[in-house]
């Protein structure tokens, strides 16, 4: 493979941990953030995670080292992107702030370079046209957790090449991870257009009484197999995520179905972001 160095952009929720796959993957990775704490974070997470599967005999200890030193932190875009053959951003959720930084990725990066979005819901048309690369920009959408979930979706807007869309699906089983190609560009592509539904619907059953939190979730849980019930994984994936997610569709539709309803507005102003705040739908600060 021609891919080597990898630049991810964003070291929160997602980033922190498509940035240690990659480097476990045998890729020489570069993570930037522009929020210190959020880097130190991952490179914490990153320590203590080897350290787990080092304790477990899953790894040894020179695996262990050499992924260390494959995987970089810098504030610096510049430092992270200038030698990357490829991107992952996973900055924040808001179209303006993407465009901003595939701006600037497309100056510091080499012209070969593919640069991904992670984006939930941001289509890639949307944030090419930032670039002199089009071709080569497209989604890449990862599941939560990312060391853990195996779905990766690769999205093939109009202005992306074959070429480039071969090699995501290539960069993404050399992660360990199992693609699905979509061949055109939809809001929520295949598998949050799912998510989007049963969550909106276990809040609506919130808002209006129907049922409590638990038992939406475990209703989810027993009566449809699935592992997690809908406001548990609005708390692991972030309700500060679903309100900006919501609030970006409300503002292109203008359609009020589409504004985060009052279970999740309330938790968002309070700053009940769910588990990365210790309190979402339920509370983990005891735990
Ligand atoms: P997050 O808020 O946890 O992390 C975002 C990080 O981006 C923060 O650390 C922030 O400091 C950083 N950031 C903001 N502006 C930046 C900039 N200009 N340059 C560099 N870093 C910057 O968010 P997240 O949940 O990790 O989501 C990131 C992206 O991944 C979003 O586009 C989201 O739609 C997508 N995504 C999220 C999930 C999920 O479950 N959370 C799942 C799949 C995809």
């Amino acid at each position: 493979m021609d891919i080597k160095t990898i630049c991810v952009v964003g070291a929160g929720n997602m980033g922190h941990q498509i940035a240690l796959q990659a480097a476990i993957s045998g890729f020489t990775v570069y993570c930037t953030d522009i929020n210190e704490e959020a880097l130190k974070k991952a490179e914490d997470f990153a320590a203590k995670w080897l350290g787990g599967r080092l304790e477990k005999g899953k790894i040894s200890a020179v695996e262990v080292d050499e992924i260390k030193n494959r995987l970089n932190f810098t504030e610096s875009l510049e430092t992270a992107a200038k030698n990357a053959d490829f991107v992952i951003e996973a900055a924040v959720e808001i179209l303006s702030i993407k465009r901003m930084l595939f701006a600037a990725l497309d100056k510091i990066c080499p012209p070969h370079a593919i640069l991904t979005t992670n984006s939930s819901y941001i289509v890639s048309s949307r944030i090419a046209d930032a670039t002199n690369r089009s071709d080569k920009v497209l989604n890449m959408h990862f599941f939560n957790p990312a060391l853990m979930m195996k779905l990766v979706e690769v999205v093939q807007g109009p202005h992306v090449s074959e070429e480039t869309v071969q090699k995501v699906l290539e960069v993404s089983r050399a992660l360990d991870k199992v693609p699905t190609r979509v061949n055109k560009e939809i809001y929520g592509f295949v598998c949050n257009r799912i998510f989007s539904a049963i969550t909106k619907e276990g809040c609506y059953l919130l808002d209006q009484g129907i049922a409590s939190i638990e038992d939406i979730d475990n209703a989810v849980r027993n009566g449809l197999g699935h592992p997690m019930g809908p406001l548990q994984l609005l708390d692991l994936t972030g309700i500060d995520l679903e309100y900006n997610v919501l609030m970006e569709r409300f503002k292109d539709t203008g359609d009020a179905k589409d504004k985060p309803s009052p279970a999740i507005v309330e938790r968002y102003a309070v700053g009940n972001f769910g588990r990365k705040t210790g309190k979402g739908f339920y509370d983990y600060r005891s735990k």
